[in-house]
């Protein structure tokens, strides 16, 4: 999506090759307009498959979820980190150990809102070790939904993510796919295989 990668070198800061804050337009203060936009991104890109539901995981996957969900015209389901006092329902559970903060901690939700019967999408902030959305992929799994992919707002393709949910046969969909990074530079994918494909045909001219 050239909007948010044009976003992303502009208002993203790149603290460390690893680690990229966009504190200032997607998860912490939100450009409401351009989330609207990821969602209708989202929508496009799953059209036709029959989606009834979405699922993500709080906190920053939601605003993401909910403007998939507006432009699919389906719920979303954010799992819960914590299990608050109010989920008392039999609940679908899984374990994400979290190599980003150092944790591990417990994702739930309801057992009430997904069933065999649903045709759902995962969509979350960012793809990194993919920790977060190999828990939500085990959800829909003990649910008996069908999982019909997942989309990703950032992708930091230089991590693990990718490949293991890949090798789990999970679709995946990422607006932004960052090959590389350091402070003050960002290289996408495309940009790259762009960049490998010219020094080939450059090569077969000498
Ligand atoms: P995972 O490693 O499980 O794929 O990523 C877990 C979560 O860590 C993501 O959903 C995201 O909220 C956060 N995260 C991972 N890498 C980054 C990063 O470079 N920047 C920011 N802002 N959050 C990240």
């Amino acid at each position: 999506m050239e909007k948010l990668e044009k976003r992303i070198r502009e208002d993203g800061l790149i603290l460390s090759e690893k680690v990229l804050k966009v504190d200032s337009f997607l998860n912490h203060q939100v450009d409401t307009r351009l989330a609207l936009e990821i969602g209708q991104e989202f929508a496009r890109i799953f059209a036709g498959r029959g989606i009834t539901k979405i699922l993500t995981i709080e906190a920053s996957g939601i605003q993401f979820a909910m403007a998939a969900g507006i432009a699919m015209d389906v719920p979303f389901i954010y799992a819960k980190k914590k299990k608050a006092v109010t989920l008392t329902e039999k609940l679908y559970s899984s374990e994400v150990v979290s190599f980003t903060r150092g944790e591990t901690y417990q994702v739930s939700i309801s057992q009430s809102y997904l069933s065999p019967e649903d045709r759902v999408i995962i969509v979350d902030d960012f793809l990194a070790t993919g920790a977060a959305l190999i828990g939500l992929v085990d959800i829909v799994k003990q649910s008996g939904a069908q999982l019909c992919g997942v989309g990703c707002v950032i992708e930091k393709s230089f991590q693990e993510g990718r490949g293991l949910l890949e090798a789990m046969g999970v679709e995946i969909h990422s607006l932004a796919r960052i090959a590389s990074m350091k402070p003050g530079e960002v290289t996408y994918v495309h940009e790259a295989e762009a960049a490998i494909t010219a020094r080939g045909e450059e090569g077969a001219h000498v």
